[in-house]
């Protein structure tokens, strides 16, 4: 489906209101993200979400680092957050905000809530608050110090500031209604002590705003028209109206939508980052890692995921997307724009005995038959290949096509062999394959050669053979919800057998390959280069099989 036939989403119908009712003339989204992780494909959903109204609508998106909890924030997650968004084709227009800007304003907001006897400082711990909270059946109790002064609630708020109280011994809270069948409304906690060092405001400060206060209080200071976020909030909407109806700030609105949730994957960064300390996986980026920086190294493409981000679209129920839809939005894109090339995983030589000793020819290759505009290559062809292991067997059954004593196949774009002999290693494994090739059985060219084959093998010229590492990877996890399961931990559905290495040989051609290169080699899959290659040794990831399972599970192929 195009963008111009696909009807408006509930998001798009609500932005078009406020354009035509003239509200706004032009709206600003944000993108939000807390520097604790790397971003994962479900922020992508949302990257994708807010920048793609403001392209389309006219306006802008923030960047905003929500950088109110300063003990898991790093200043690493901040710059590997602004490269995926980068690398995701977005731009934020030069300048990145950060909650943390706006610590003196949310100050001077809190000082106006205790002014009209709307906050106050409790000296509740934390245990207390919550035990007095209620249940959402049982109404809260309100706290022995929710009636004091507008000035001794405004004398403690300062000294809290001041770093006079240790941590925990007091909070600021909204004073609202105890009794509120929502429970965000019963006197939420604004501010709390936290003598910590923050990455960017050092160790000015001594309290920290709350998520509820300091991320409405943002949208409001930036002016976002629309503020974009997960179900999961939207039961916090009516304290983040109430705080912009008593501070009496501009009034964005908040719109909940479903959160991406993705079969066989984790996406909550807590968890992401315990599969990088407990080293299960190689770091954030590792091409397991459904991160945007694991699915760059992998060979996804920035428009791939973009696709994939507007086929699932926005929803306000729950649901969960078949992975393999993703798999599919890359397939899609690579089989448009990779180089096909040969490359043999498993190699065995094969020799044709009446070739001419020292003879090369040169044969052009299309790069890519999907694209015309691609061009061709020179590949050579010599003696002596490499075809794959699996391409002979000395025994083979009626149905194998491909090569075994007596047998012909098509050496894919040179000529048709038959297997004459073959010689075994001591540990009796096929080491060479004895052919005679058919000279009038050229590619391109009449054949007259009489010869029948049933299959076409790719090879690889032993003589510019360049050595290859592959690198295959399977899913993560071997479970459908690893972590939707009530007795199991989700580390328990860890499938150890994600990695598998393989040596080969590429066409002389690989030597040219760069990591922005996109490859398809032949019937293996989509590859693309990881930084880890060496002069001696490139390496490479397998981004998808050529396999397309979800276009085979809907019956479109
Ligand atoms: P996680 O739960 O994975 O740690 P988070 O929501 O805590 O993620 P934030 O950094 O707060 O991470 O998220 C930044 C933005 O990305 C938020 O607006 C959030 O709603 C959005 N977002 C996060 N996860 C998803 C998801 N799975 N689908 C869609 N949007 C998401
Ligand atoms: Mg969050």
């Amino acid at each position: 489906m195009s963008e111009e036939t696909k009807s408006l989403n509930f998001i798009e119908q609500i932005i078009e209101e406020d354009l035509k009712s003239g509200k706004y003339t032009e709206i600003v989204t944000r993108f939000p993200p807390e520097p604790n992780g790397y971003l994962h494909i479900g922020h992508a959903k949302s990257i994708v979400l807010n920048f793609g109204l403001s392209q389309k609508y006219g306006g802008t998106t923030n960047l905003r680092f929500d950088d109110t909890n300063p003990i898991v924030e790093d200043i690493e997650y901040v710059e590997s957050i602004m490269n995926d968004i980068h690398w995701l084709g977005y731009d934020w227009g030069g300048k990145e905000h950060y909650a943390s800007d706006y610590f003196d304003q949310l100050y001077e907001f809190a000082q106006k809530l205790i002014k009209k006897g709307l906050a106050y400082v409790d000296d509740s711990t934390i245990e207390e608050i919550k035990e007095m909270r209620g249940t959402p059946t049982k109404p809260g109790i309100e706290s022995p110090y929710r009636n004091r002064s507008v000035e001794e609630n405004l004398d403690l708020f300062e000294r809290m500031k001041n770093g006079e109280f240790e941590d925990g011994s007091k909070v600021l809270r909204a004073k609202i209604d105890m009794a509120s069948p929502n429970m965000h409304l019963r006197d939420p906690i604004m501010y709390r002590i936290k003598n910590a060092f923050h990455h960017r405001t050092e160790d000015k400060w001594k309290i920290y705003p709350m998520y509820d206060f300091a991320h409405g209080q943002s949208d409001a200071i930036e002016q976002i028209t629309h503020s974009i976020c997960t179900l999961e909030f939207e039961t916090h909407r009516p304290l983040y109206n109430w705080f912009i109806d008593k501070l009496e700030i501009f009034p964005s609105r908040q719109i909940e939508f479903a959160r991406l949730n993705l079969n066989y994957t984790i996406m909550s960064k807590r968890k992401l980052l315990q599969l990088v300390e407990e080293e299960i996986v190689e770091g954030w980026n590792d091409p397991r890692m459904p991160t945007i920086s694991g699915m760059r190294r992998r060979g996804y493409t920035p428009e791939a995921i973009r696709n994939f981000c507007n086929r699932i679209g926005v929803a306000k129920r729950e649901n969960i997307v078949d992975v393999a839809l993703l798999e599919f939005s890359v397939r899609e894109h690579l089989n448009k724009i990779a180089l096909r090339r040969m490359v043999v995983t498993e190699p065995v030589k094969l020799i044709i005995t009446n070739y001419p000793d020292g003879q090369t020819e040169w044969f052009d290759i299309d790069n890519n038959p999907e694209d015309e505009n691609a061009g061709t290559r020179k590949v050579p062809f010599s003696k002596e290949v490499y075809i794959e292991k699996s391409d002979f067997m000395i025994d083979p059954p009626k149905k194998f096509f491909r090569l075994g004593p007596g047998r012909s196949v098509r050496l894919k774009n040179a000529y048709k062999v038959t297997c004459d002999d073959y010689k075994l290693d001591d540990e009796g494994n096929v080491k060479e394959i004895y052919c005679t090739y058919h000279p009038n059985s050229k590619s391109g060219q009449p054949d007259t050669s009489g010869i029948k084959v049933k299959s076409t093998i790719h090879w690889v010229n032993v003589a510019d053979a360049v050595p290859i590492q592959i690198r295959l990877y399977d899913r993560l996890f071997n479970d459908e919800a690893p972590d939707g399961h009530k007795d199991k931990d989700f580390m328990h559905f860890i499938n150890h057998d994600s990695l598998k290495i393989l040596d080969g040989y590429g066409e002389v051609n690989m030597k040219d390959a760069t990591m922005e290169d996109k490859f398809q080699f032949l019937r293996m899959g989509y590859f693309t280069m990881d930084f880890e290659s060496t002069a001696d040794e490139l390496v490479f990831n397998r981004t998808v099989t050529l396999k397309d399972a979800w276009a085979k599970s809907r019956g479109k192929k």
